[in-house]
């Protein structure tokens, strides 16, 4: 545990470090930051760094564009988080590896799974991890993060608020515009086919059909039997769909074979669980649904629309 009078120093020197040379990467405080964060996913990672601003350093487990549902935590994972004062998970069936990580680094931190504090649903019978995908719910998250940051760093309460306030604001402001870009297409050419089944919230709260998925499965660990595939093709072609969706962190190879039986176009990959390298178009949250958002009205279109975001 750092004391305060250690903090007051640690400030100190940031302060005349910032002077002397150029504020360095936000992600790089860690030495000087009122609280540490370990957050498993790039999503849940994003939202930490909006709250904590640089009160936080936040120590992201998945990299960019990895597979959640695929990931084997290496020992450094293990040593961040025996030394976060909060962790931060996404919940579900995604990242269940993190209580292998919990166990071996002994920790005391405050685990919190930000699925238990978010609307779910449900798909083929089980809870649908990928609750992000509404931006209603990442607003639910980001006040359970404001209060496991503040209850961990009491005296960053205002700073906590207010950058929760700020970021929720420009959530909001994302879903108005999300829907009314989606309201703008007639609702029979709303119909979504990705990878795996990981767009459901989305799908439900801007009114999309998803009618297949090349994975038929809440998880990218499952596979498709020849005849799903080849059923898959039929209802591409019976809708009447003209463009079909990757995801970044899934190999599109399937998909690519499926579009070409379907006579459908191959769509830019989405930022399905995953957001996308620094410098990309999904590189954070707000970033990754408006990608997907433009994405998804011109495959649905058929054209080169752009919506106001
Ligand atoms: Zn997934």
């Amino acid at each position: 545990m750092i004391s305060h009078a250690s903090i007051a120093v640690r400030w100190a020197v940031l302060a005349a470090a910032a002077l002397s040379a150029c504020a360095g990467d936000d992600r790089d405080r860690g030495d000087f930051a009122a609280t540490t964060v370990v957050a498993t996913t790039s999503q849940v990672a994003d939202f930490a760094r909006a709250v904590g601003g640089n009160r936080a350093a936040v120590r992201q487990i998945l990299q960019p564009n990895s597979d959640p549902h695929e990931y084997e935590p290496r020992p450094s994972d293990v040593k961040a988080v025996a030394d976060a004062a909060v962790v931060l998970r996404s919940g579900g069936d995604l990242d269940e590896w993190l209580d292998g990580v919990l166990e071996n680094a002994g920790s005391d931190a405050t685990a919190v799974a930000l699925i238990e504090g978010v609307k779910t649903r449900r798909g083929g019978g089980e809870v649908d991890p990928h609750w992000w995908q509404n931006p209603r719910n990442a607003v639910l998250a980001v006040a359970k993060i404001r209060d496991v940051l503040i209850a961990a760093d009491p005296a960053g309460r205002a700073a906590y608020t207010a950058n929760a306030a700020a970021y929720v604001a420009k959530l909001r402001a994302l879903d108005r515009a999300i829907a009314s870009c989606m309201r703008s297409i007639p609702a029979a050419r709303r119909k979504l086919v990705t990878d795996h089944d990981a767009l459901g919230y989305y799908a439900e709260r801007y009114e999309i059909d998803v009618i297949g998925t090349v994975i038929p499965a809440l998880s990218t660990q499952a596979q498709a039997s020849a005849g799903e595939v080849s059923r898959l093709v039929r209802t591409i072609r019976a809708a009447g769909v003209s463009t079909i969706f990757p995801e970044s962190s899934v190999n599109a190879k399937l998909t690519r074979a499926i579009a070409r039986d379907a006579g459908a176009k191959v769509g830019p990959a989405l930022y399905a669980d995953t957001l996308g390298a620094e410098g990309s178009a999904g590189e954070t949250y707000i970033g990754s649904l408006r990608f997907n958002t433009q994405a998804l009205a011109a495959g649905f279109d058929g054209a080169q629309r752009r919506c106001q975001l």
